[in-house]
Parts: C-alpha cells; sequence; structure tokens
C-alpha cells in the first residue's frame, strides 16, 4: 500500500519537537528543545539575539534541517526521511521580519500566484480568496499597489494576507514587527491579535512584551540555544524563577 501522509492524528498537537539539536558546523544552536503548541494557541518565543530563536522556527518547517530530535506537525512526522515535505510546509504559514513580497508583482498577484501555482486554484477563486484576506488585514484598497509603493506595515500585512491565504493550519511568525517604524507596529500586532482570537494557531518570535502579554497562552523563554523558562505569560513575563530570564526581561521591559 502506498500512502502520501502518514498517520494523521487528529487530536494530536499541533507542533511537537522532541529533543530537537542543530549544529551550524561545530557550533551546536539548539541544544535538545522540547516544545510543543496544541492547537488553537498562541506561543510566543522571546530570547535575547543567537539564542537559537528563528533557527527553532525554521526547523519547524524545514527551512532548516535538524540534526537530530523529532518534529511532528499535527502528528506527521516531518523529520522522517520519508515525509513529504513540501505538503507539510503548506499547512504552515510563515511570515518573516523582511516581509519578502514579490516586487515586481501587484498585491493582489503576490496573494494569488502560490494559490495557482501550489495549491492549483483557479483564477477566479484565488481572488476572491485574496480579496476576503486583504480585507481581513484592512487592505483592500491597496489590491493594485504594488509593494514599494505601501508602507512597511501595509506590507508586512499583506505577507500575512498572503499566508493565510493558502489556508494554513498554523502560522509561523518570526519578529514579524522589528523591521517597522514604531508608529506602524500596532496595526501589524492588531492583525495578529485578531487571528489569535479566531483561533489560528500561532508560534511567534517577538521582542513585543505587550503582545506576548496581552495575546500568548504561553511564553517561552530562550537562551544558548535552550528553554530556560516557559509558562503563562503572567509568570515567565510577571515573575520569571531563572536569573536568566530576569536578567533579559529587565534589559527589554
Ligand atoms: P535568534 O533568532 O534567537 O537571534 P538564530 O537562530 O538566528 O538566533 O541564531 C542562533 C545561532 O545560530 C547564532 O549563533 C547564529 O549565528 C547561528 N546561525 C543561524 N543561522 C545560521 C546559518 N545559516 N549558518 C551558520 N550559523 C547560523
Ligand atoms: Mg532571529
Amino acid at each position: 500500500m502506498t500512502e502520501t501522509t502518514v498517520n494523521v492524528d487528529r487530536g494530536a498537537a499541533a507542533i511537537d519537537v522532541q529533543n530537537l539539536h542543530k549544529y551550524f558546523g561545530d557550533n551546536e544552536v539548539l541544544k535538545g528543545i522540547d516544545f510543543h503548541i496544541g492547537r488553537g494557541e498562541v506561543v510566543c518565543v522571546v530570547g535575547p539575539s543567537g539564542s537559537g530563536k528563528s533557527t527553532l522556527l525554521r526547523c519547524v518547517n524545514m527551512l532548516e534541517q535538524p540534526t537530530s530530535g523529532t518534529i511532528l506537525v499535527e502528528g506527521d512526522e516531518i523529520t522522517d526521511p520519508d515525509a513529504d515535505v513540501d505538503a507539510l510546509r503548506a499547512r504552515i504559514g510563515m511570515v518573516f521580519q523582511s516581509f519578502n513580497l514579490f516586487p515586481h508583482m501587484t498585491v493582489l498577484r503576490n496573494l494569488t500566484v502560490a494559490q495557482e501555482k501550489v495549491l492549483k486554484r483557479g483564477r477566479a477563486e484565488s481572488v476572491e480568496i485574496a480579496r476576503a484576506n486583504l480585507e481581513k488585514v484592512g487592505l483592500s484598497d491597496k489590491a493594485d499597489a504594488y509593494p514599494a509603493h505601501l508602507s512597511g506595515g501595509q506590507q508586512q500585512r499583506v505577507a500575512i494576507a498572503r499566508a493565510l491565504s493558502m489556508n494554513p493550519d498554523m502560522m509561523l511568525f518570526d519578529e514579524p514587527t522589528s523591521a517597522l517604524d514604531p508608529e506602524l507596529v500596532g496595526d501589524v500586532l492588531a492583525v495578529m491579535k485578531s487571528l489569535a482570537a479566531e483561533g489560528m494557531t500561532m508560534m511567534v518570535v517577538t521582542h513585543e512584551m505587550g503582545f506576548a502579554r496581552e495575546v500568548a497562552d504561553k511564553v517561552v523563554f530562550m537562551d544558548g540555544g535552550v528553554i530556560v523558562e516557559e509558562g503563562a505569560p503572567a509568570d515567565v513575563l510577571g515573575n520569571p524563577q531563572h536569573e536568566r530570564t530576569q536578567a533579559f526581561l529587565s534589559r527589554v521591559l
């Protein structure tokens, strides 16, 4: 019997990372990470620069190859050498610090191209879904604009709408507001907050402690390639138990 997808366990966690190690050369940047996100949960990952946050997030959708360990996405093992990585990756929306829109395409085309090429949706359906997602991020009037004519905050909201147009089961955000002018951060966070309220599963690497405190179900503090502390935002951010967490928070809060 040929099976293209492995054991879809609908009761499984959205993301289940077990004993993940990642080396770049002989530099061990993830030193045995265990990390879980339940369906519909929002988990914020915080920690100093270089602590391995991006590498962890990138391992979850196989932009980086883990050195060892197991990663399950909704019960499917993406670290299995026989896994259909493209199919698994299609279920995960990704938003980066640097927007990464296609500069030579209009906003609308940015939102339809992968729907047509990857999901094989027809043009009309792709456009309909794209317009619904532009409305969701408050940019219905920008469908025909080119990315260069938008503010950074608008570009990031387009990037979110583009990811949502693929109907992902979960969204990964890597410092989505870090490149933005301060006055543009709020609009992007508001879109993310409404996504969370709709029940989207989200993994968010961020330095926005206010967002983490308000929106996260769980905050994970990383330092030096390990998870030092995790728990409810009020505990981790409000009453950190570890010296390293306290030192980090005293610098950023
Ligand atoms: P963070 O997102 O917390 O700032 P990263 O995951 O980006 O941390 O980086 C963790 C460590 O891994 C850093 O020391 C960084 O220099 C190193 N690193 C990240 N990506 C690569 C890469 N592609 N090649 C080599 N080293 C890398
Ligand atoms: Mg990073």
